[in-house]
């Protein structure tokens, strides 16, 4: 991999050493690098023809697809920016990224093409949009427009601190914003491949990479493969019959998982232990995993495990918790999220900025080479999120006297009852242990006697029943009885973003009105 100055050299790397080689598997379609490598020359000259220039911003609106890498590699060839927008989002949100990222061509998927014309006469300044997939009146499609183009590559200098890719944050806590992130940045996310933090990677492997693209988890973990010489597997969404096909049918080594996704394929009936034979490593992070869970999975899955901890502003990159430390002879560890990756320094501090020492919680710092440039035109965001270098992510933890990090919570959903500190993932841990629990989430709600109180919304397992009373009681038996909840509330399913993130912001809405949740 020497060599390998930025993004795009990934591609051209592994196509001129291994031409012939699978790079992406996606449906009834196999890419090798040779492939990704004409047709991303391809995409580039395309761009390049429209009139889109050089650190200008294109928007891809789809589905998991290969030809997100086709744009991906040809944005990266014509030093344009990607930004991947989420399909989940309603029109006016996606016109609101669309319009604020000052976006100049669109892809688009043609499960979308009833937004189109909307989307077109609100942007008529638009140097153009494709469709990808499939042919749709008034566009022209994807495939037609990649195979007019030239396949010469553009080779337009890339310099480390380019931006490649903007990915917005999912928005759990607001307006998405755009993470900028760099060259430099991504390269230096991909590298943890050859470090072992991440598990030991080969030319050999296939990596199953099922999360939505748009999404950091989905895009950083699926350049670890090309990273390596080594094939993706793209399914197009992250249901767990996409991933039970994926295992049925191919000689998957490694798979990205949140924790949402790990929960869904273990508790499939149709899932078949027979088919993770050829399993090695399952990558997950991007929310709190239960200690309950994490250990059905290892013992289900039968691979290995790494945790990661991170964010959309660090590339994904934080800490890892290595497969040895999935330990089932040592619970403490499974509630970890690891040890800083070897190039990441991290901090706990105290809302002074004063460092704690071991055991004590505090706001997670982050610093080093996957750590991003700031947010697409928001100065005071930047300012506020990134201070001497330093990325504040809201999240609070503590280390213990190994350097193992515990995540507490996000410090903007702690609540405070009665004057105590209440971190609702502790609660959430407490009541998932119980049998008859298949999904809880825990918010502060306002009360006249203690500011707030904690609610615990709850989803049963399928045929079981169980009280709120004795659910309170279940877990007064684990933790204080002032971080018990008050009152617990049964429901169907949480609401959760896509990448599996449980919306809290949409539990607690009811009961705060007009007032804020400020902590
Ligand atoms: P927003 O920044 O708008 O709230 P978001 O939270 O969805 O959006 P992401 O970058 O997708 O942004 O998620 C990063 C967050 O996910 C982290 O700050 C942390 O709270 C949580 N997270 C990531 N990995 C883990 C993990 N291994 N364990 C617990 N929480 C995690």
């Amino acid at each position: 991999r020497a060599g390998i100055a930025s993004v795009a050299d990934i591609v051209r790397c592994h196509a001129g050493r291994r031409p012939a080689k699978t790079a992406l598997y996606y449906e009834d379609q196999i890419l090798s690098f040779a492939d990704w490598d004409e047709r991303s020359s391809r995409v580039a000259n395309g761009l390049i023809a429209a009139g889109c220039k050089p650190r200008t911003r294109v928007a891809y609106l789809g589905k998991n697809d290969s030809r997100y890498f086709e744009v991906l590699m040809g944005c990266a060839k014509s030093s344009i920016v990607l930004t991947a927008i989420s399909w989940r989002l309603a029109l006016p949100e996606i016109q609101y990224l669309l319009e604020n990222f000052d976006t100049e061509f669109l892809f688009i998927d043609r499960d979308f093409a009833e937004k189109l014309e909307e989307i077109k006469a609100a942007r008529p300044d638009f140097r153009g949009i494709v469709v990808m997939g499939g042919n749709v009146q008034g566009a022209e499609s994807f495939d037609a427009w990649r195979d007019r183009q030239s396949t010469v590559d553009p080779k337009l200098p890339a310099s480390p601190d380019d931006v490649v890719l903007q990915l917005h944050t999912s928005g759990t806590t607001g307006r998405p914003k755009g993470a900028m992130l760099t060259n430099a940045n991504v390269l230096n996310s991909v590298r943890h491949t050859e470090s072992g933090e991440l598990g030991e990677w080969s030319t050999r492997d296939i990596v199953l990479t099922p999360l939505p693209l748009f999404h950091s988890g989905g895009t950083c973990w699926a350049m670890y493969a090309p990273y390596v010489g080594a094939a993706n597997y793209i399914t197009r969404e992250a249901g767990s019959p996409f991933i039970l096909k994926a295992l049925a049918s191919a000689s998957i080594t490694k798979a990205g998982f949140v924790p949402a996704v790990i929960q869904q394929v273990i508790n499939d009936p149709a899932f078949d232990r027979s088919h993770t034979k050829s399993l090695q490593i399952v990558g997950y992070g991007g929310s709190p995993i239960t200690v309950d869970l994490l250990r059905r999975a290892v013992k289900e899955l039968g691979c290995g495990f790494v945790q990661m901890f991170g964010m959309t502003e660090t590339t994904t990159m934080g800490t890892t918790l290595l497969p040895q430390d999935h330990d089932l002879d040592r619970p403490e560890l499974l509630a970890s999220c690891g040890r800083p990756l070897h190039d990441m320094e991290i901090r706990i501090v105290d809302p002074l900025g004063n460092d704690l020492p071991p055991g004590e919680s505090g706001e997670i710092l982050l610093r080093g080479g996957s750590v991003m440039k700031g947010y697409y035109g928001r100065p005071e965001a930047t300012a506020e999120a990134l201070r001497d270098g330093w990325y504040h992510s809201g999240d609070a933890g503590y280390f213990d006297a190994d350097g193992y990090l515990y995540i507490r919570d996000r410090i903007k959903d702690m609540i405070i009852s009665g004057g105590e500190n209440i971190y609702p993932a502790e609660v959430e841990q407490a009541i998932a242990d119980h049998p008859a629990v298949l999904e809880v989430g825990v918010v502060g709600v306002p009360s006249e006697k203690w500011g707030e109180e904690v609610k615990a919304f709850v989803a049963l397992r399928a045929g079981q029943t169980v009280t709120q009373a004795e659910l309170i009681a279940h877990c007064r038996s684990g933790i204080a009885s002032f971080k018990c909840p008050k009152s617990v509330e049964f429901v169907d399913a949480l609401p959760r973003n896509p990448s599996g993130k449980i919306l809290k912001r949409e539990l607690r809405a009811p009961f705060w009105g007009q007032r804020e949740h400020t902590i």
